[in-house]
């Protein structure tokens, strides 16, 4: 029997079982279809909030202490499996910013660089910029990206010589549950039998827990994002204007997003999307229109109350845990989501707070006594 079931074979459900497996536990890890394919393989891969001063603390405080590892964590995985998951220090320019004074309260609080320029050319910043772009910005010169689907691939790979069972093709369908207390997870095959259980489905978290008679208020909003296909060179930093952004990648790809769309688990992606990504992409850097549209594609990101994530022990059921509800910003406060979540997990004083990340507890999450809840 392992030591603990993790259901979700995202950004979440990997890094928590990987580090579960570097503190000595037997992991095994649920997909239903194959891991990182979902929202984890689907973001940008900008490890910063956008607009970060427009978060509450909790989500600060785990961005934060992400950003100080991620670059280590890369190296980490890139020597463990042999993908480059691109950690690149691009940076991170944002244009037609109006909030400067809060801006700039966040920036002290939380140690972070950020200069101010308001009046200036932006395009002294970032030559290829258009003239509608915006003028006052700020300039985030310590934000990084990451290449998500290298990242997944990458995790994947480290899993496997770590010797963290991952069953893919398997959904989990039910939690069970004795006396209140864990027992293990019900699948569509044989049921997989661990005294603690972890969900980090990702979207489907609310789902998974709710029809199980568990309230977690984490739900489905869609992104869309196209990728054009350039040179390296046309842009070196990340550029956000008018609620958009742009992001080169090293080999030139130049990826524009993201729509915020409420369509439940629909994930077909639109020529409508299609259409406002680029106008949008063409504003902020017009030498786009020449450069031909390679992807379009849609995830769905796990949206949270404030996008505080959900990181613990439920309140009445004694070993089932909870990493989910990371909404916009999973792919940078993965990390710090996952060792909170271990150290929760091994009653180890953290050095994350875990009080802004409780399981919510309303009445159907305490109240409901059955021994078997199927999804
Ligand atoms: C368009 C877009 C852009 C984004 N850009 C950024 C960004 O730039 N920076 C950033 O920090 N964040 C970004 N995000 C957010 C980030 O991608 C997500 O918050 C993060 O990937 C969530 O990870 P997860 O592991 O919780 O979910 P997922 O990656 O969705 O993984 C959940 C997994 O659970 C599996 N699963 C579900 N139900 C079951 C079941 N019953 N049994 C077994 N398995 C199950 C699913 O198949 C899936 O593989 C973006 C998201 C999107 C969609």
């Amino acid at each position: 029997m392992p030591d603990v079931v993790i259901i979700g074979g995202g950004l979440m459900g990997m890094l928590s079982a990987r580090e579960l497996c570097l503190s000595g536990l037997q992991v095994t890890l649920l997909e239903r279809g194959q891991t990182g394919q979902e929202a984890s393989w689907a973001g940008g891969g900008i490890l910063s909030p956008l607009y970060p001063w427009r978060y509450p603390d909790g989500v600060s405080a785990l961005a934060a202490w992400s950003q100080a590892r991620y670059e280590g964590l890369c190296q980490d995985l890139w020597r463990e499996s042999g993908v480059d998951p691109e950690w690149t220090l691009s940076g991170l320019l944002m244009l037609g910013v109006a909030e400067e004074l809060e801006a700039r309260r966040w920036a002290e609080r939380w140690k972070a660089v950020l200069e101010v320029f308001k009046g200036s050319d932006p395009r002294q910043w970032e030559g290829a910029l258009g003239e509608g772009a915006g003028i006052a910005g700020l300039w985030m010169p310590e934000v990084a990206q990451v290449r998500p689907p290298r990242m997944v691939r990458a995790l994947r790979q480290s899993l496997e010589k770590l010797g963290v069972e991952v069953l893919e093709g398997v959904k989990a369908t039910g939690l069970l549950v004795r006396n209140q207390t864990i027992t293990g997870v019900a699948t569509q095959g044989a049921s997989v039998a661990a005294e603690r259980v972890v969900v980090a489905g990702g979207a489907w978290s609310g789902q998974i827990l709710t029809e199980s008679g568990i309230h977690l208020p984490v739900e489905p909003v869609q992104g869309q994002m196209i990728l054009f296909r350039g040179q390296p060179g046309l842009l070196s930093k990340m550029i956000m204007g008018r609620g958009y952004y742009l992001i080169p990648r090293r080999d030139g790809h130049i990826l524009a997003g993201s729509t915020l769309e409420y369509t439940g688990f629909d994930k077909s992606t639109t020529a409508e999307a299609s259409k406002e990504l680029r106008e949008a992409a063409y504003t902020l850097v017009p030498a786009l229109k020449s450069l031909p549209v390679v992807h379009q594609w849609a995830g769905l990101r796990p949206s949270s109350p404030k996008g505080i994530p959900y990181i613990g022990e439920h309140p009445a059921i004694k070993g089932l845990y909870v990493n989910a509800g990371h909404f916009r910003n999973g792919v940078v406060t993965a990390p710090a989501s996952a060792c909170l979540l271990r150290d929760i997990l091994l009653e180890r004083t953290s050095s994350l707070d875990p009080a802004p990340y409780v399981f919510p507890c309303s009445p159907s999450s305490r109240s409901n006594s059955k021994e078997r809840r199927e999804v």
